[in-house]
């Protein structure tokens, strides 16, 4: 595994400077094509990103085998759907149910399975979070609108450079008889990071 693992993150704007530098001396020098670095980052904001993971959160609803192997396997599973590739090579799924609800971080930096939810939002890579969600996950899931029942356990994973979760949440009740592309839609982001929860039927 030679995943490079930068754990101080900091001074984010200074690292982007500090990025914005060596992407100039890198193409001055010819190491580098501004257009292929331009198709790498394009590519995991328009065509790497949650919609992958929600696809990945629909077939698990509706087939139980793919579920069962979703958790024997995760990266396989992933790959079936023809996700794979860089940061999700070891992916681990957590399934959400009425009793247990799962939240991912990093503690450390920003560890996110980018085949499935694409590039982390920027919250995911901040201090507050990664420091609140393992001291105070209720805290964290009311700042984004969640509120749990009482006695529902909140479990919290560390992600590493060697292991990522994804969350599966719990299906939307109501959704009886829908096609894999609809509740698809109303997977979002945050539902697979924990930090949310599937739309409700109606607001899909
Ligand atoms: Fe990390």
């Amino acid at each position: 595994m030679t995943d490079h693992h930068d754990h101080d993150h900091s001074e984010l704007s200074e690292t982007e400077l500090r990025v914005r530098a060596l992407e100039s001396v890198l193409t001055e020098n010819g190491y580098v094509d501004p257009a292929a670095l331009d198709l790498l980052i394009e590519t995991y904001e328009t065509k790497v990103g949650p919609r992958n993971g929600a696809a990945v959160v629909a077939k698990a609803w509706v087939d139980p085998a793919y579920r069962a192997r979703l958790f024997t396997d995760a990266t396989a599973a992933i790959a079936e759907l023809g996700y794979e590739g860089r940061q999700g090579e070891h992916i681990v799924a957590v399934e959400n149910t009425e009793t247990t609800h799962n939240m991912v971080v990093c503690t450390l930096c920003s560890c996110y399975p980018w085949p499935v939810l694409g590039l982390p939002p920027v919250w995911y890579k901040s201090a507050p979070y990664r420091s609140r969600a393992v001291k105070e996950p209720r805290g964290v899931l009311a700042d984004f609108g969640v509120t749990l029942p009482d006695d529902t356990a909140i479990r919290v994973w560390d992600s590493t450079a060697e292991i990522r979760y994804l969350v599966i949440p719990m299906r939307p009740k109501g959704t009886e008889g829908w096609s894999e592309q609809q509740l698809a839609d109303l997977v979002t982001r945050d539902s697979m990071i924990g930090t949310g929860l599937p739309n409700a039927p109606e607001a899909g």
